[in-house]
C-alpha cells in the first residue's frame, strides 16, 4: 500500500527524479516555479510564513534562518537564507553577511554531529546564468559529502538515492541545533 504526503517547502527543481528510499514511499510534491521576481511570488519568502515542520525550517535567526532544500542533492542539504527578499551578495547587510557566514558554520558543526559528513560543499549561485533556479532570493547552499556518495546512480538513472524523509531530516537537525 503506497501511502502519500504532500511537502512544502523550497528549493529549486532540477531534471533528477528522486527515489525515496525509506520503508514508507514519499510521493514529493513540488511547489511550482515562481511566476515573477517578486516577494510575493517567492518560495524563500513564503516559507518564513509557515511553521517549521511544514517549511522545514530548521532554525531561525535575526536576520536570516535555516531551511532544508526541498530537492536535496545529499540528505541533509540545507540552505542558509537572509530573512530580506534580496538577489545579490552585495545587497545584503552587514548584519545579514556575519548571520549567513555564522548559521553555515553551525550549520556544518550540526550535520557533522548527526550525520558524520566528510566533507562539504558551500555556495551560492548568483544569478540564474550561473545556476541559481530561485535567483530573486539569495541562499548559500549546504552540502554534505560521503565517500562513494556519487554512484552510479545520477548518470544511468537521473535519480538520486536519498536514504531519509525530508521530514525526518528536518526533526533531527532542529533538535541537534545549539
Ligand atoms: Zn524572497
Amino acid at each position: 500500500m503506497t501511502e502519500r504526503m504532500h511537502q512544502a517547502g523550497v528549493g529549486e527543481p532540477d531534471d533528477l527524479d528522486r527515489l525515496w528510499t525509506p520503508h514508507r514511499i514519499a510521493y514529493i510534491r513540488g511547489e511550482n516555479k515562481p511566476a515573477d521576481a517578486s516577494a510575493g511570488e517567492c518560495p524563500f519568502c513564503r516559507v518564513q510564513q509557515m511553521d517549521d515542520e511544514a517549511g522545514l525550517v530548521v532554525h531561525r535567526g535575526e536576520a536570516a534562518y535555516v531551511v532544508l532544500n526541498l530537492y536535496p542533492y545529499a540528505p541533509g542539504h540545507l540552505m542558509v537564507c537572509p530573512n530580506r527578499h534580496v538577489a545579490d551578495y552585495t545587497e545584503a547587510t552587514e548584519a545579514e553577511v556575519v548571520e549567513i557566514a555564522a548559521l553555515t558554520r553551525t550549520a556544518m558543526r550540526v550535520i557533522r554531529s548527526v550525520s558524520g559528513a566528510a566533507g562539504f560543499n558551500l555556495g551560492m549561485n548568483q544569478g540564474a546564468i550561473a545556476g541559481a533556479g530561485i535567483a530573486a532570493h539569495l541562499h548559500q547552499h549546504v552540502v554534505p559529502r560521503w565517500p562513494g556518495d556519487q554512484n552510479f546512480m545520477p548518470i544511468i538513472g537521473r535519480t538520486k538515492t536519498l536514504p531519509e524523509l525530508l521530514s525526518d531530516t528536518r526533526s533531527l537537525l532542529a533538535r541537534a541545533w545549539p
